[in-house]
């Protein structure tokens, strides 16, 4: 049975998993991303996450018909290099991450871009099964995007999709990328955090830092957003529906370009909140839609939390060589 292996590279977790010819997952692993060191330590990680859920479904990593990496950052697959990729640990230049796991678990490695693959998994394993064109939103720390148009992904020139960054509001808030009024300003976890902090400095009062605290997180969490939002805090409450209108706004606007038959919400934080979050983008999307008589269908991730490595697992498309 030729078994392959998918690893989703993210700032805070690698999570791994072990798949069959047919796609069903046989086992997982979740390890947390390194703080400290440096691509040596994370490459390690990785290995150690994958060893881990292949010992899990009973196999080799050497009898693994290879294995893909879905990563953050600017990756080239054909090198199989990995170059500054966000919140990793003393990355410094390109990094042979391909021909270092390939080497540590005995089977070949090849890269992709973590929204990409994920993208790729929900049009042909998930949500996305039924249509030839979609766009992918994953809300998380960020905002990435991902197109599939007349059934193949559209990556540009290498950077399409980045959905965070296009403008909700001229002169808004300031983004992590250093231009202002991008719509991950306003609905990434990373800056909603940040305007939490401003507005508790404020004097606003939220538990959103007590339940972090109690769950012993350094930071907001998905479930950390989900639970204060369960015990009805106000101003988690109201930096959620700032973002919410910040995703009606930008998706609206590449719905007005792009046409797709379907959006799919996945990510961290559209994974943990839900159908009915879901539901509340669809609604903030319609003012802004061009077309609003005939809107897109609007769906939950089907892969959540693994969509990511199960995509880079199709990464994996050579049959098993002879080494
Ligand atoms: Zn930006």
């Amino acid at each position: 049975m030729p078994a392959r292996g998918g690893i989703d590279l993210g700032g805070t977790k690698i999570q791994a998993v072990v798949i069959d010819a047919s796609n069903e997952v046989l086992s997982e692993a979740r390890h947390d991303t390194p703080t400290s060191g440096g691509p040596p330590d994370v490459a390690e990680a990785m290995a150690n996450a994958l060893t881990e859920a292949a010992g899990a479904a009973g196999v080799e990593t050497d009898s693994l018909i290879g294995v893909g990496v879905g990563s953050p950052g600017a990756v080239d697959p054909a090198a199989g290099t990995l170059s500054n990729p966000p919140n990793l640990p003393g990355w410094e230049g390109a990094y042979p991450l391909a021909s270092v796991l390939s080497e540590k678990l005995g089977t070949p490695a090849s890269l992709g871009n973590d929204v990409t693959v994920a993208t790729d998994a929900e049009a042909k394993l998930g949500a996305g099964r039924p249509y030839s064109s979609l766009l992918g939103v994953f809300w998380g720390s960020g905002v990435g995007g991902g197109i599939v148009l007349d059934g193949k992904e559209w990556n540009g020139r290498g950077a399409a999709g980045e959905i965070g960054h296009v403008v909700v509001e001229l002169g808004g808030a300031r983004c992590g990328c250093g231009r202002k009024g991008c719509m991950e300003a306003y609905a990434g976890r990373t800056r909603m955090e940040a305007y939490a902090r401003k507005r508790v400095e404020k004097g606003d009062e939220t538990q959103l830092f007590e339940i972090m605290e109690k769950r012993g997180r350094d930071r907001l969490t998905s479930s950390v957003w989900a639970r204060a939002l369960d015990h009805g805090d106000p101003l988690a409450h109201k930096i959620m529906r700032r973002a919410v209108e910040a995703l009606g706004a930008g998706v609206a606007s590449c719905l007005n370009v792009l046409d797709v038959e379907a959006v799919i919400i996945g990510g961290g934080l559209g994974v943990r909140l839900g159908e009915d979050y879901v539901r509340k983008i669809e609604k903030a999307v319609m003012p802004h839609l061009f077309m609003d008589s005939r809107p897109p269908d609007f769906l939950l991730s089907e892969l959540g939390d693994l969509g990511g490595a199960i995509g880079a697992s199709l990464l994996v498309t050579e049959p098993a060589r002879v080494r």
